[in-house]
This record gives C-alpha cells, sequence and structure tokens, in this order.
C-alpha cells in the first residue's frame, strides 16, 4: 500500500465530477477536479462524448499537473464529461486503475466513475472471474462495468439498474453514455453527490465546492437510493433501489468535505466550528489559549475558543508547499513528515498552557510528534481535545483506514492513549456531542441518523468482504 507521509489521517478515496450539455465540459470537469482535490491525490482522469467517439484521459498525479497544461482540455472535445480524482488502497496508483473506466457494451458506450467501495466487490469479482471475465484492473469500477455488460437489458441505464442490483456498499457514482448523464447514490446515502446548474447545462458533483469553482447553481443533492438520468429533454429521476435508513457519513463532517462545502444541507465549517464548542463544554482545559492542528482542527478550535472564552491563536504554522511523495508508510518517515508539514510558532506558545485541537486520531504517531513539538517550543502543558469520538473500527466504505488493530483507540484507553501521544490531559467530544453539532438532539441508536462505524462499530450495511481479502485483487505485480 501507498501513502503520503506528511500526516496520519482517514483518507477519503475519491471524487467524482460530471457535466452534460455544455460546450466547454472537459475544462469545467477539470476545474470541478481541482476543487475536489482533497478527496484523493493520487490520480485523475476525465472522459467525454463529442458526438461520435468518447475521449478518454486519465494519469497518475495531481489535476493541475495533468489537465494545466495550455490547450490540454481543448482534446477533451465534447459536451458531456465526468472526471474522478482516486486515492486508492488496493492496486496502489497504477495508470490502468485509474478513472473514469470505459467500455463497449452492446447498448453503446459506458463510461463510469465512482466514490465509494461495494462491500461485496471480491465476490462479485470472484463470480465474475469464474464465469470467463478478464479484469484489466483492480478497481471495484470494472466490476460494475463487467456487470452491465452481461446484463440482458436492452438499454444501457437499464444495464446500469441491473448491474447495481447485485453490488452491495456505499458509493455515489457518475456514468456517461452517447447520450446520457447519469448519477447514483447508494440506498443509504453515506457518499455525498450534488446536483447544480451552470448555463442551462447540468451538473454532478461530489461536494458543492466543485459547483462552486466553476460559478454553478447547487440545485440539490441526489436521493440516497436515487438515480438521475440527464438527457437533452431534462433530468428524470428514477428510484431502482428499495429504500432504506438514511445513513450519510458523519466524518465528512469532521474531516473529509471541504469547510466551504454544504454537505446534506449543513455547511460544513459550521458544523466543525459547533462541534468545538461542544468540546469546550463537555471538556473544558484551564489554559492560556486555544491552538489547532491546521489546517483540519482550525474550525473546531475556532469553535472552542469561542465558546470557552480563550483567545485562539496559531500556535503551528503548516507549511502548504510540501510536495507529495508517494512511498511506503514506515514509522521513521512518517516522523520526518510531520516536520516537513508542521512547525511550532515559539513565540507564542513558550511558557504558556496550551488547548490542542485536532480533528481525529488515527494511529496516534502524528498526534504524538505534535504534542513533543509544542512542548520543545516551550508550552508547560498541553491539552489535546479530539473534535470526533475515538476512531476504534476499520472503514469498508471507499475510506483509507488502517487495520482496525492500527487504530490508537482500538489498542488502547483514554488513558493509554494520553500517555501514548504524552498529552497532560486528552478529551475526545462524545458521539451525542457530535450529533448535537449537526443539529440533531442525540444519536438514535436505535436508528442511527448517520453512518458512525469507525466510531461506534454500528456499520449500517454488513462488510462482505474483510478489509485484508481486499487487498489481493490481483497476482499481477506492476511497479508503475
Ligand atoms: S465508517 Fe466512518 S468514515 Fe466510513 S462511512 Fe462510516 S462514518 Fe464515514
Amino acid at each position: 500500500m501507498t501513502t503520503t507521509p506528511f500526516d496520519d489521517k482517514l483518507h477519503e478515496e475519491c471524487g467524482v465530477f460530471g457535466v452534460f450539455g455544455h460546450p466547454h465540459a472537459g475544462a469545467l470537469t477539470a476545474l470541478g477536479l481541482h476543487a475536489l482535490q482533497h478527496r484523493g491525490q493520487e490520480a485523475a482522469g476525465i472522459v467525454t462524448f463529442d458526438g461520435h467517439q468518447f475521449i478518454s484521459e486519465r494519469h497518475v498525479g495531481l489535476v493541475g499537473d495533468i489537465f494545466g497544461k495550455d490547450g490540454h482540455t481543448e482534446k477533451l472535445r465534447g459536451l458531456n464529461a465526468i472526471g474522478h480524482v482516486r486515492y486508492s488502497t488496493t492496486g496502489g496508483s497504477i495508470g490502468r486503475n485509474v478513472q473514469p473506466m470505459f467500455a463497449d457494451l452492446t447498448g453503446g458506450g459506458l463510461a463510469i466513475a465512482h466514490n465509494g467501495n461495494p462491500t461485496n466487490a471480491r465476490a462479485l469479482r470472484r463470480d465474475l472471474v469464474r464465469e470467463g471475465a478478464i479484469f484489466q484492473s483492480t478497481s471495484d469500477t470494472e466490476a460494475i462495468i463487467h456487470l452491465a455488460a452481461r446484463s440482458h437489458y436492452e438499454f444501457v441505464v437499464e444495464k446500469l439498474i441491473d448491474a447495481l442490483k447485485h453490488v452491495e456498499g456505499a458509493y455515489s457514482l457518475v456514468a456517461l453514455t452517447s447520450k446520457k448523464l447519469i448519477g447514483v447514490r447508494d440506498a443509504y446515502g453515506v457518499r455525498p453527490l450534488v446536483l447544480g446548474r451552470l448555463d442551462g447545462a447540468w451538473i454532478l458533483a461530489s461536494e458543492t465546492c466543485a459547483l462552486d469553482i466553476i460559478g454553478a447553481e447547487f440545485v440539490r443533492d441526489v436521493k440516497p437510493g436515487e438515480m438521475v438520468v440527464i438527457t437533452n429533454d431534462g433530468i428524470e429521476s428514477l428510484h431502482p433501489f428499495p429504500p432504506k435508513q438514511r445513513r450519510f457519513c458523519i466524518f465528512e463532517y469532521v474531516y473529509f468535505a471541504r469547510p466551504d462545502s454544504v454537505v446534506e444541507g449543513r455547511n460544513v465549517y459550521e458544523v466543525r466550528k459547533h462541534i468545538g464548542a461542544e468540546l469546550a463544554r463537555e471538556a473544558p482545559a484551564v489554559a492560556d489559549m486555544v491552538v489547532p492542528v491546521p489546517d483540519s482542527g482550525v474550525p473546531a478550535a475556532l469553535g472552542y475558543a469561542a465558546a470557552s472564552g480563550l483567545p485562539f491563536e496559531l500556535g503551528i504554522i503548516r507549511n502548504h508547499y510540501v510536495g507529495r511523495t508517494f512511498i511506503e508508510p514506515t514509522d521513521s518517515i512518517r516522523h520526518l513528515g510531520v516536520k516537513l508539514k508542521h512547525n511550532a510558532n515559539r513565540a507564542k506558545l513558550k511558557g504558556k498552557r496550551i488547548v490542542l485541537v485536532d480533528d481525529s486520531i488515527v494511529r496516534g504517531t502524528t498526534s504524538k510528534k505534535i504534542v513533543e513539538m509544542v512542548r520543545d517550543a516551550g508550552a508547560t502543558e498541553v491539552h489535546f481535545r479530539i473534535a470526533s469520538p475515538p476512531t476504534t473500527h476499520s472503514c469498508f466504505y471507499g475510506v483509507d483506514t488502517p487495520n482496525k488493530e492500527d487504530l490508537l483507540a482500538h489498542k488502547l484507553d483514554l488513558e493509554g492513549m494520553r500517555d501514548f501521544i504524552r498529552a497532560d490531559s486528552l478529551a475526545f467530544i462524545s458521539i451525542n456531542g457530535l450529533y448535537r453539532a449537526t443539529g440533531e438532539a442525540k444519536r438514535n441508536s436505535a436508528a442511527p441518523q448517520f453512518c458512525d462505524a469507525c466510531f461506534s462499530g454500528d456499520y449500517p450495511i454488513e462488510p462482505a468482504d474483510s478489509s485484508e481479502s481486499r487487498r489481493q485483487l490481483s497476482l499481477l505485480v506492476e511497479t508503475v
């Protein structure tokens, strides 16, 4: 597995974007993907349809490096396009895994890009291989394409519905045919997908920040279990999958989504500030100032400071120009990475009692280094406050999570974690505090309003494949 060495976070695996009916569909998609770059930094791709042919451009790398060169997006002709940014756990960053994926079906061409994870991907793949399917990649998207190719339905939309009826799990996807742009959310609505409009064109995107970058207007969230089919005649809303209790990913509010996005009707920045305020009420500290771990801890630290009456200070400065080299995540490299990315603002920290606010603790290695850095800069006390409950379980729904055994909160109790990261005190927001910050009165334990499985172990969709078994999908190892 490859990863970035500069943090110890959960990583969203993908972002998707689509345009129907705009003369600059390819360029708009490149811009949309640029706004979604935080959802995946390993690879990006765009497929357009120019009225005759599908045109595909897919590479490993950042969106700006791939599509930012002069005249580059002009090759992506056509009024309709879909695009994808990828952060992978399976198959590494090899080019053949880069989405969107494309296939010629009997009813016409089909390109698909998806965000999320089918939880039965391995079982689907095994059955398809048994029936003679030859997989070119280790991406879950290819299984959806194979299923659609084998469907006996006549039209591509019907084939796609037929394929998705076999897919369990959490996903949002965009698909492109010669005449249609299609958007789908899984029946639980775990992963986000929004609909927008620009100059009469329709837009689909993982987050509203991707609408903002192109000046598109937000229309609505695609509903859980809904398939929107966009043609020259307008938009049609289908509900081919049985409705389930909505379980949107609560970690989108904690960390994944960009703070300027509005997700499921809530502004992410405001939710994060509310989380900080709840945290201040639940876990106050006698201190001189509140310091965020930038950038992800900033909104929660602002909320904590406002609710506690303590001053907010940038006691840690982030270097925004650290390159993203993908190398083996050994502990020694991770430790080096912390110092490349963050530096203590000594003048502010010296002789002070600090409330340090971060969004989450995963393995704890980075948290430990940051506490050490703040102490070395002269802080007399470090009270660590975390804007999410302890992350005790792995995610199987399209998020890169370590094995459960590597999660600090799975291995240690609160005092053990405090001792490991060497803070004077450590506190996490409660699960009900997190729900309150989203506007809910509390978590409904009989029917939780969100997916919170990484905190609770309460998985809305039982993972049919274990994370270990998902890691080896092909016997071929490529080094590209
Ligand atoms: S397990 Fe956690 S990260 Fe995964 S979808 Fe659920 S809330 Fe989100």
